[in-house]
């Protein structure tokens, strides 16, 4: 059988039914990682909450460059349940409060921060501080200040920082990169960029909790459409314009409902994007002087779907995008590849969400953005 690597696999797109055989042929690395091997990356997940359990732990069991090799958890119940499902040795299991021990701990090298965005701050600075590599959720923290916090401790203490920004890592947001740069629909002039659901949930989680959450939509899914609008483009924004929409205030008691913003970017092409948590959508809309090209769904776990005003669907065969985040990541380390999604890219996109909030508040005012060329692009 025909091994598809991912090197082909990123620069085509195929149509139809190829696409779907290309799918059915993708191979799955299946390397389970030991702290002995020194190969890879020793990985302490933080916080064990949904996005641990459900996505990243399982595909920390196909990395080839990483492995799950600790937690820190405040759950003493979910200290044994993962260490008997991961095999993890009781002397890589931390709490929040001797979290900082992990510095003594050699079988950990990257340290990943998945808790309430407030809490961002000081668990990444706390690795950064126990001499770790860290790789910090989306968004990066609750304010610029606390990104900037962020990048020093990281700075000083000599260690490598990168964000959660999964999409960077998978082929449909690197096509979306390369139709930009290389101009295959023309200039691009407009873009468009939703990311949004609707929730219903408990009232009391976390995410509708200010002092938790830095923010509601915006600070959750909107990150998301920020960040799909400068990839759309190529280019950071250089005013934004905002408005927020309210129907639920009864149930969005202390956090933003809906939020749309309008940018405009240094080439003259303009964007609007829309976040919400009260509706459902995903999708990206780039329109250039010879022709589009869109993705829907552009966000989700995948598998992401596209097409182009060329007749072509946009199809890649599908793999876990926190499997190939992890990996991207533990190859800067270990090699000095590319950071896909470096700090200045978390700070960035906080930048323009403090800039948004700010313009909600001056009644939809522009607020001018001021970003050297290519901040925060990864690379
Ligand atoms: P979650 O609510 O499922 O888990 C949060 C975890 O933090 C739980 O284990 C909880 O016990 C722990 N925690 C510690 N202190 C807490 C406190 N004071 N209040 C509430 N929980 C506390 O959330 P999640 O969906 O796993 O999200 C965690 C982080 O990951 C968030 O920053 C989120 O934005 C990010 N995330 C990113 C993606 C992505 O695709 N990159 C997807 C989901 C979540």
């Amino acid at each position: 059988m025909k091994t598809i690597t991912r090197r082909n696999f990123n620069t085509v797109i195929a149509k139809g039914m190829g696409g779907a055989a290309l799918l059915s042929a993708a191979p799955f690395a299946c390397a389970m990682g030991t702290s002995q091997d020194k190969k890879k990356l020793g990985i302490a997940l933080v916080g064990l909450g949904s996005y641990s359990t459900y996505q990243l732990a399982p595909a920390l069991q196909d990395t080839q460059h990483c492995y799950l090799a600790g937690i820190v958890t405040g759950t003493l119940e979910k200290e044994k349940a993962w260490a008997d499902k991961y095999g993890i040795p009781a002397k890589n299991i931390y709490n929040y409060q001797n979290f900082d021990d992990i510095a003594n701990n050699e079988d950990i090298d990257v340290v990943y921060v998945v808790l309430p965005n407030s809490m961002h701050a000081e668990f990444s600075i706390r690795a950064a501080q126990a001499g770790k590599h860290v790789i910090c959720e989306k968004p990066m923290g609750i304010s610029v200040e606390e990104c900037d916090a962020i990048i020093d401790a990281c700075k000083k203490a000599g260690v490598k920082l990168g964000m959660g920004y999964r999409l960077h890592s998978e082929p449909y947001t690197q096509q979306v990169k390369k139709f930009v740069k290389g101009k295959t629909f023309g200039d691009i002039q407009f873009v468009s960029a939703e990311a949004a659901y609707r929730s219903t949930g408990n009232p009391d989680q976390w995410r509708l909790d200010k002092s938790l959450s830095g923010g509601g939509a915006l600070m959750n899914m909107g990150v998301y459409a920020v960040q799909s609008a400068i990839y759309g483009t190529g280019e950071n924004p250089i005013s934004v314009s905002a408005q927020e929409f309210s129907t639920r205030p009864e149930y969005f008691k202390d956090t933003d409902e809906t939020i749309m913003a309008q940018f405009e970017f240094p080439s003259g092409a303009v964007g609007n994007i829309s976040t919400s948590h009260n509706f459902n959508a995903n999708s990206m809309y780039v329109s250039g002087t010879s022709g589009w090209f869109q993705l829907q769904p552009a966000n989700n776990y995948g598998p992401l779907s596209g097409r182009t005003s060329k007749g072509d669907e946009i199809k890649f065969p599908h793999e876990s995008q926190q499997k190939l985040q992890m990996d991207d990541f533990a190859k800067h380390v270990l090699f000095g590849e590319p950071n896909k999604a470096p700090g200045d890219m978390g700070k960035r996109d906080m930048m323009i969400v403090e800039a948004i909030y700010e313009s909600i508040s001056k009644g939809g005012q522009k607020i001018p953005l001021d970003f050297a060329p290519g901040f925060g692009f990864g690379g």
